[in-house]
């Protein structure tokens, strides 16, 4: 399988270089050249990762990754992802991914990355260096994910004061080869610190540096297993092809599953969530691309006011209809957000993260008509006791932790403050 970039340059990459790279040189994403045909009776053994090793064999065939393929799956996904009926609800099911290290999604993709990072063939003798800036929880999964793996280091840098408390324990618990750094600035400050890091690259002569944000192709790969494995199994159940409602901000998580459909997995409608930050919606309504600063909402993980993953959708469905058959998305604000966990609480005794919450919302508005489509699958992107800050006042109790956060919470702090000034972060690397 080669991959190329969305824009102009021709050039084909193979996965490791697709991986070791994270963005084409022309600024554009990298995609798979073109999609395998997988239809469900090429699986016989539905279970996570046997579903996985059959659907990514063929993105990593012709790579020096692929003899691995088998290990890196059980490795990056040694965590349930199960599908648990909705209470009360007929062919309603909520997909939990946020039985990870850091109770969120992006552990999956983050595992997955650091278990292929770490079988790349060296090209030379720099140590790999993986800089993250994070708005609060990628940080925390890469950070995971990454440590203690040989060879590799990595480096979070986080606007101090501008995390949630709980957020800040899961970037400042590590040590060992993941340092951390408190930037006294805010997130754009962060990624611009990254930027300029690698713009000057030279200066920072015995590391390698890389990048591990949503964009790399190593993060998308991984989170389509859990679309077909659920869609999978929800087929073999019902005779029918599931329909999700994917909480979306970067469009990374939804992409995983149309890329699981344009395969030919049992997936039907793709129905995306979103807070108040509205450029796909205002994009599907208007023809129009808009991108804008994003606005700060209570689902905090979903505010992208130009989500990047956008141009690897356009590039697939160039056309307009095509698009708006591909995809349908809703628009929900905090106050809905915040009713949503109450109710929910009531009627299903489910307690939401802020996030799985907009899904939630969207599914309770769904026209009779489309309910009746069903099954129907709310994809769970967080553990509620992430946010607890906004959860507990609602709900007026405390929720318990899941035993991985819990762990996390008597780890020693290691955390360094730095200006928001790229020499701080060069000196840093250089040390
Ligand atoms: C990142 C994140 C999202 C948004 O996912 P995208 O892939 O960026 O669309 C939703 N919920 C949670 C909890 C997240 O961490």
């Amino acid at each position: 399988m080669n991959y190329l970039s969305t824009r102009s340059d021709p050039t084909l990459y193979s996965l490791s270089e697709a991986l070791a790279r994270g963005i084409a040189p022309d600024g554009g994403l990298l995609v798979p050249k073109q999609f395998p045909t997988l239809g469900s009776d090429r699986f016989c053994d539905h279970s996570l990762t046997a579903a996985a090793k059959v659907f990514l064999k063929p993105f990593f065939s012709d790579d020096a990754l692929a003899v691995h393929l088998d290990e890196i799956v059980d490795e990056a996904l040694n965590f349930p992802v199960p599908l648990v009926p909705l209470k009360g609800e007929h062919d309603v099911s909520v997909l939990e991914l946020f039985h990870g290290p850091t109770a969120a999604f992006k552990d999956v993709g983050a595992r997955f990355l650091a278990a292929c990072f770490k079988r790349l063939p060296a090209v030379d003798s720099r140590r790999l260096t993986i800089l993250v800036a994070t708005s609060g929880d990628t940080g925390g999964a890469v950070a995971a994910a990454f440590y203690g793996v040989p060879n590799i280091d990595v480096v979070v840098l986080y606007p101090k004061g501008l995390v949630s408390p709980r957020q800040e324990m899961q970037l400042t618990c590590w040590g060992k080869n993941v340092s951390t750094l408190a930037v006294r600035g805010t997130f754009d400050d962060c990624q611009r610190l990254v930027k300029e890091a690698f713009a000057q690259a030279d200066a920072v002569p015995a590391r390698r540096l890389s990048s591990a944000n949503s964009i790399n192709i190593g993060r998308l790969l991984p989170q389509a297993c859990y679309y077909v494995q659920s869609s999978l199994e929800t087929y073999a159940r019902t005779g029918k092809p599931a329909n999700y409602v994917v909480p979306s901000g970067n469009l990374g998580n939804v992409l995983a599953a149309v890329w699981a459909r344009k395969v030919g997995l049992p997936i039907d409608r793709l129905q995306l969530a979103f807070n108040a930050n509205r450029t796909v919606i205002d994009y599907l309504e208007s023809g129009e691309w808009q991108p804008r600063a994003s606005v700060a909402t209570l689902a905090s993980a979903m505010d992208v006011g130009n989500p990047s993953n956008m141009e690897r959708l356009r590039h697939l469905f160039p056309e307009m209809a095509a698009m708006k058959d591909a995809i349908q998305a809703v628009s929900i604000d905090d106050e809905t957000i915040k009713g949503r966990i109450v109710a929910d609480l009531k009627h299903y005794e489910q307690i939401w993260c802020p996030h799985t919450a907009t899904a939630a919302e969207v599914y309770e508005h769904l026209k009779p008509a489309d309910k009746d489509h069903g099954p129907w699958i709310l994809v769970a992107t967080a553990h509620p006791a992430k946010f607890p800050e906004i959860v507990e006042p609602l709900i007026g109790a405390s929720i318990p932790m899941p035993q991985s956060l819990a762990d996390l919470i008597h780890r020693p702090r290691s955390v360094q403050d730095i200006d928001a000034d790229v020499s701080e972060l060069l000196t840093h690397l250089n040390r």
